[in-house]
């Protein structure tokens, strides 16, 4: 799962009434200006959440995650890897890892060597495999080989973070967490339904304004329609389910 970066604003040299005109730069030249943007603009409706929601549901009834994995175990190594990594990459290297090693306790007979050759295509791969060795190792002494359902819990496995806990809470035990990667901050910055400039200020507003009853589903929902339709660079605001309720003043339609 890719990682938030935030680039500093370029400075701009235009002038003033040039500034109010719509920029030709890719929208994601402009992080920080498109979050001010969107502080200032009118806060949703609860009916608007419901509306957008209502249509991500009605297009995309049971929405999946994109990190392959076999069981929770297998689910919490993948989210480990994905961190900034795509995981098109990930899930490359790990169905021959899961192949031979889907518990905590092959994983440890497998050893760190080996499991830094399975995922050397991987960011970060030494220090990946180090952590995947050490949680696998604290799930067996501390947790009877099970991946515990506390976030607390998770989040003290080594290379498992807050994000990590979201994902896991949501995917593998059903909970109504929602996990703000690269694309969930983007679309909730952009669209102005939760601005925030941390992921947890982001994670906390998406919470506070999505029904519940779109909660399990709401992380997936929002992780592809940042990846497929409010790309980055090029948002795809002709083809966007909810370009009527955005409120990026930069949108294209
Ligand atoms: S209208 Fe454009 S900017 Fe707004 S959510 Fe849709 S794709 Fe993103």
């Amino acid at each position: 799962m890719a990682k938030i970066t935030r680039k500093s604003p370029a400075k701009s040299r235009l002038s003033a009434p040039k500034r109010a005109k719509k920029s030709s730069k890719p929208a994601a030249a402009r992080p920080a200006r498109s979050r001010a943007a969107a502080k200032k603009t009118k806060p949703w409706t609860a009916a608007e959440v419901y509306e957008a929601f209502s249509r991500f549901r009605k297009a995309n009834p049971d929405p999946r995650g994109e990190l392959e994995h076999l069981n929770p175990y297998t689910l919490l190594v993948a989210v480990v890897l994905s961190a900034q990594a795509t995981d098109a990459g990930v899930n490359k290297a790990t169905r021959a890892l899961f192949a031979v090693a889907d518990t905590p306790q092959k994983m440890l007979a497998l050893g760190e060597e080996k499991v830094r050759d399975y995922i050397k295509t991987i960011g970060l791969y030494r220090n990946k495999a180090r952590n995947v060795i050490a949680l696998s190792e604290k799930l067996i002494a501390e947790f009877g080989g099970e991946v515990p359902r506390t976030r607390a819990e998770i989040e003290s496995l080594p290379g498992a973070g807050r994000k990590t806990a979201n994902v896991v809470l949501n995917m593998a035990f059903g909970e109504r967490t929602m996990a703000v990667d690269t694309h969930v901050f983007r679309v909730a910055n952009r669209t102005g339904l939760a601005p925030g400039k941390t992921p947890l200020e982001v994670e906390l507003g998406l919470v506070r304004v999505i029904p519940p009853e779109f909660m399990l589903h709401a992380h997936h929902w929002l992780i592809l329609h940042g990846r497929y339709t409010c790309l980055a660079r090029k948002p795809r605001c002709e083809v966007c389910l909810i370009n009527d309720l955005c409120r990026w003043p930069e949108k294209t339609v």
